[in-house]
């Protein structure tokens, strides 16, 4: 059976918790997008974790963690936590790599940060680790896959005639030094080596794994306001974070998708530029930010503040149906037990209009939040293991939340560590309405 875990938001949903805790019973993880740009935070038996590019199941030795093809795959960041989860005392973690997985080189890197420089206020608030460059690349088709790395001749070729264009930009655009082949050449060859044990055909690891009848989690990256499609484009990432693109990035067979988890946070966070309709700001930001997480809202790639704000009601729903989750995670729910009430945004105010449907960026930057006025239920729900043992006006919002974004919810995070769950059962049907 394939999950997807994906968030429903702008990323840092909490899908790392989730994808943790369900890889108690899994087989294998998957990451099928993205790269060393992601910021999933586990805390477990092992410690805390800021994990960027290796797969949510790493801390569990049963799991293999898979990249697929879909990642921009950083072998410098790869081996670099690697190393970082080994000294923490996890033990031999197993991981396959995709060799159809492009490798993102040195030089996106540099590039994306000269991009950010050059655009100044106007930057898109990258990561700068290089992930819009590297699919630039892939889809102007001079990527360089991970199985190329193995055929000198044929790296050779693909580097100079990439950096033919790439040298180019370097220094006539950006005014710096051109990239040497031979030296990144050399480097590239090195790091291969030390990635090779790692390097498989996961397209067949994860058919025959399908066939077999393994439990297999697909872990997004991000969420859906941040999808080249549907998101907030521009401010959005360069790849899909979507349930829909988990097959394609993963290689697994659309059927075998059975359970799409949708995660949000029960108030909204947001790392990076873009519209924010309910964002806060001064004291009141200040103050959800602080408590926020599991110590405070800041970005766990880029130690940034996270933009902060009320649940929105507006964007989840759309979120939850774009990902077409079969259920939602709420995290975060404890963080919210300092208030005496609690604003909720269930619909946009656009030029005088009502909306309830998630514009297009262009009007959303124009659009204003309204609210309903929840009470809060001012206790530390931390430790609570039943749905039933919660306060009442804690139940009360979860279940206006469920209702708002028309998708159930089945489970509850009551704090950052593995234990803090509380499952649910829904009386909504598991289907978008
Ligand atoms: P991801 O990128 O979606 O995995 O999310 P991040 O790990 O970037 O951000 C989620 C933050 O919320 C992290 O600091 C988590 O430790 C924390 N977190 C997750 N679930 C809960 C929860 O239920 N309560 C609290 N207080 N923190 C949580």
């Amino acid at each position: 059976m394939v999950h997807t875990i994906v968030g429903a938001n702008w990323g840092d949903e909490g899908k790392g918790k989730i994808t943790d805790l369900l890889a108690v019973n899994a087989d294998i993880v998957v990451r099928f997008q993205g790269g060393a740009n992601a910021g999933h935070t586990i805390i477990n038996e092992y410690g805390h974790f800021a994990l960027h590019l290796l797969p949510s199941g790493i801390c569990n030795p049963k799991v293999l963690n898979v990249l697929g093809p879909g990642v921009a795959f950083d072998m410098e960041a790869f081996l670099k936590e690697l190393a970082e989860v080994r000294e923490m005392g996890v033990p031999e973690p197993q991981i396959a790599i995709s060799e159809r997985a492009q490798v993102l080189m040195p030089y996106h890197i540099l590039l994306d940060c000269y991009e950010e420089e050059r655009l100044g206020k106007q930057s898109f608030g990258s990561t700068k680790s290089g992930i819009a460059p590297f699919y630039g690349d892939k889809y102007q088709k001079i990527g360089i896959q991970v199985c190329q790395l193995y055929y000198p001749e044929v790296l050779r070729e693909k580097l100079t005639h990439a950096l033919d264009i790439k040298n180019a930009l370097m220094t006539s655009l950006y005014h710096k030094d051109p990239v040497d082949v031979d030296a990144l050449i050399e480097k590239l060859t090195g790091l291969a080596e030390q990635i090779r044990p790692f390097v498989a055909d996961t397209d067949e690891i994860l058919m025959n794994a399908v066939r077999d009848g393994k439990n297999i989690l697909m872990e997004g990256q991000l969420g859906t306001l941040r999808d080249p499609d549907h998101g907030i484009y521009p401010m959005v990432t360069s790849s899909s974070p979507l349930a829909g693109y988990a097959p394609v990035g993963a290689g697994v067979p659309v059927w075998s998708i059975r359970n799409i988890t949708a995660v949000t946070k029960a108030y909204s966070s947001c790392v990076g530029a873009g519209p924010f309709t309910t964002e806060l700001y001064g004291d009141e930001a200040e103050e959800l930010r602080r408590r926020g997480g599991d110590h405070g809202e800041y970005g766990a790639k880029t130690g940034r503040p996270r933009r902060v704000g009320w649940f929105d009601g507006v964007a989840t729903r759309y979120g939850c149906e774009i990902q077409g989750a079969t259920e939602v995670a709420l995290t975060n729910l404890d963080v919210l037990g300092y208030l005496d009430e609690i604003p909720v945004c269930v619909a946009y105010e656009y030029e005088g209009k009502r909306l309830t449907r998630f514009p297009v960026t262009p009007m959303l930057e124009k659009c204003t939040p309204v609210y309903e006025i929840l009470p809060g239920w001012k206790a530390d729900i931390r430790g609570i293991t039943r749905y039933e043992d919660l306060p009442e006006n804690c139940r009360h919002y979860v279940e206006y939340l469920e209702k708002l974004i028309c998708c159930p919810i089945t489970m509850v995070s009551n704090g950052p560590r593995r234990e803090e769950m509380i499952y649910r059962k829904s009386s909504m049907p598991s289907v978008i309405c």
